[in-house]
């Protein structure tokens, strides 16, 4: 239990009611993600990337639970600006059956998470996308590592900026940690982790570090979309 759990009561972050962050019902409300390629932004199952879209170098797909909406958005938002397990927590325990249901088999796993997008999540001293990295890969048995990518450019915040502008902000600001070059290649699949999948240029830019330095398939993971 938190600090803030222990000032204010868990109460559902959409409509009140005490107990949870995220009631049933509010989560009820809730779409699941629409599943896309994200190279093309069609649909594809559990967005996996095209056979068509598939060129060398690319991601193998990515895929989202929620739609970023409701009480998802809300408890993302809020996990966001005020630290808390418990937050984290419930977004996962809500989210790990449909990842468990992923119907490809990716092997034996390595997961990570994007590196912090800005110096306001430095400031704020956590990664989101790494917390919830930690937890997914723990239900899932995967291992997980939060520093394999390292950001080696400052880049614009993402937000307002149109999908082409996204690429180009982020190209070249990812590298992989030197002290994993030899030994992510053991694995048979990656993941990365992020919290919400926009664009997708975030994981994609990040997945291609992965792939050009040799990961067999490359797959991201967010929570909403
Ligand atoms: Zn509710
Ligand atoms: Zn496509």
């Amino acid at each position: 239990m938190g600090i803030i759990d222990f000032v204010f009561p868990k109460r559902c972050l959409n409509c009140g009611v005490s107990g949870f962050y995220i009631c049933n019902s509010c989560l009820g409300l809730v779409d699941r993600a629409f599943c896309k390629c994200i190279y093309c932004g069609n649909y594809s199952y559990w967005g996996r990337t095209h056979k068509s879209c598939n060129r060398r170098g690319r991601i193998d797909g990515a895929f989202a639970i929620w739609r970023y909406e409701g009480v998802v958005r809300k408890a993302l938002l809020k996990f966001k600006y005020s630290f808390s397990y418990d937050i984290v927590d419930e977004l996962v325990k809500r989210s790990i059956n449909d990842i468990k249901n992923y119907p490809f088999n990716l092997g034996s796993v390595l997961s990570t998470s994007v590196p912090m997008k800005s110096g306001k999540e430095r400031w704020r001293g956590f990664n989101q996308a790494s917390l919830i990295g930690v937890k997914v890969a723990y239900e899932m048995g995967w291992k997980f590592d939060d520093d394999i990518l390292i950001k080696t450019k400052n880049t614009r915040s993402q937000a307002g900026l149109v999908r082409r502008e996204r690429i180009k902000n982020l190209r070249g600001a990812f590298e992989i940690n030197n002290k994993y070059k030899k030994n992510f290649k053991e694995y048979d699949s990656l993941v990365v982790f992020d919290d919400v999948l926009t664009t997708g240029s975030t994981i994609r830019e990040c997945g291609e570090v992965l792939k050009k330095a040799g990961a067999k398939v490359v797959w991201g993971i967010t929570i909403a979309s």
